[in-house]
């Protein structure tokens, strides 16, 4: 039995909530326990400190222990395409991402960006991840590899697309669903990870590959299903010409049994009433993308309207649409799109929809997103006076909200002390 305690503050949502902001738990001087790959206890340190005295002891005074970060919807193989200049979105995709995408065919070259990937994450302080592969089994596999080496608790999938992008980089029906079922059986639940049905949105699927992944939906009702959501205006319009018998955008993924509790569609920027209503009453997820709404132009998301139907809520890198690993500065871009939408988006709440609320979204929070004991041992130590200004801004015994919103607009991967997976120091500040 291995017992190691680390004194900081802790601050973390034990329960599912509505008032983030009331409902935190908060320790100024606490006490964080890890027997092996799990939290054991977390308390005050005068309170919890004697009994574990034989315990490996590891002082953190000064820094804040949060729950590793959940980015719900991201793309590893856009990791070298973050910043690529001035397109919307149909465009980008056809002169950015299409032509790197294409290079996963090789599983040697997505093996190396998978580990560039995954480290970015861990600096950043993200643990779980709901990451978007290119459309290659060989780079899903490579991806997989590299997070099970690691044992982090990621989502992913080989993205499925058969038409309206280049030949060759398309599968077809059939290749999308044995791709697909062949990576299920090898990867889901295979120790923490979990798979992720990807077709990449509505406009390159064609009704036969979309039955085909319907079919695998339903034959696995506990896999993660991402795709994208009405994000660009043009490309509404588009999905309406190719579906015409379709209600709306999410009327598509609907009627292939794709709408349901583990279903995270990214971008919901232009819903329509019914839409909003449908998510809600399935209680599937809405992926809220900032940096890369901004970045594309495609639109300021109406988070008052979700949470008016308090629907499930998480919060979402989109590298490389997005422009950002860091997801305290996407919370900082999130905050900025409120502001502009006349919503007020606390810093805890804001929190929560990337660590507890994100779990209970995802149906994972019995192993991430909290800090409470028996779950697994995934968290951040951040060194929120990291330098000069930080120093200036925060004080030593700085509020937690106030820590939260000065690192979402000041903070980037120096606040990272240090980032614990399953109980293990996976990347540590130089
Ligand atoms: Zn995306």
């Amino acid at each position: 039995m291995s017992i190691t305690t680390l004194r900081a503050s802790l601050l973390h949502f034990a329960n599912k909530t509505q008032s983030p902001d009331t409902d935190l738990s908060y320790f100024a001087d606490g006490l964080l326990v890890l027997e092996n790959d799990k939290i054991l206890d977390i308390g005050s340190a005068a309170e919890l400190l004697p009994r574990y005295g034989q315990a490996k002891h590891m002082d953190y005074s000064g820094k804040l222990i949060i729950p590793g970060l959940i980015d719900s919807h991201m793309h590893f193989p856009q990791t070298e395409m973050l910043a690529c200049y001035g397109e919307q979105l149909l465009s980008w995709l056809e002169n950015y991402t299409f032509p790197i995408e294409a290079k996963f065919a090789d599983g040697e070259y997505a093996a190396a960006i998978a580990e560039i990937f995954l480290q970015q994450l861990l600096k950043n302080g993200t643990t779980t991840a709901l990451v978007y592969s290119s459309v290659h089994k060989v780079a899903t596999d490579a991806l997989f590899r590299a997070a099970k080496a690691r044992n982090m608790l990621l989502a992913a999938g080989k993205v499925c697309m058969d038409r309206n992008c280049p030949d060759w980089l398309q599968d077809c029906p059939d290749s999308a669903y044995e791709d697909s079922k062949a990576l299920i059986e090898a990867w889901h639940n295979n120790g923490r990870l979990k798979y992720a049905l990807t077709p990449r949105f509505a406009p390159t699927s064609t009704e036969a590959q979309m039955q085909r992944l319907g079919e695998l939906a339903r034959a696995y009702p506990d896999i993660f299903i991402q795709t994208h959501l009405s994000e660009n205006k043009q490309e509404i319009e588009w999905v309406k010409s190719l579906y015409p018998q379709a209600k709306h955008y999410l009327d598509v993924y609907d009627h292939y049994h794709m709408v349901r509790p583990r279903a995270v569609f990214g971008h919901c920027v232009h819903l329509e009433e019914d839409e909003w209503q449908r998510i809600k009453d399935t209680g599937a997820s809405i992926a809220f993308c900032p940096t890369s709404n901004l970045f594309l132009g495609s639109g300021l998301f109406d988070l008052a309207k979700a949470r008016e139907l308090d629907i499930n809520m998480t919060l979402a890198t989109d590298v490389g649409g997005g422009t950002s690993f860091n997801m305290l500065r996407t919370l900082g871009e999130a905050y900025k799109i409120c502001q502009l939408k006349g919503t007020n988006l606390s810093p805890l709440s804001g929190l929560y929809m990337m660590t507890q609320g994100a779990a209970c979204a995802l149906q994972l929070e019995h192993s991430v997103g909290n800090l409470n004991p028996g779950t697994d041992a995934d968290f951040v130590v951040l060194d929120y006076r990291f330098d000069e200004l930080t120093q200036l801004r925060l004080t030593e015994n700085a509020a937690p909200e106030d820590i939260i919103f000065a690192l979402t607009m000041l903070g980037d991967d120096r606040a990272t002390q240090s980032t614990w997976v399953a109980g293990k120091e996976v990347y540590q500040k130089q």
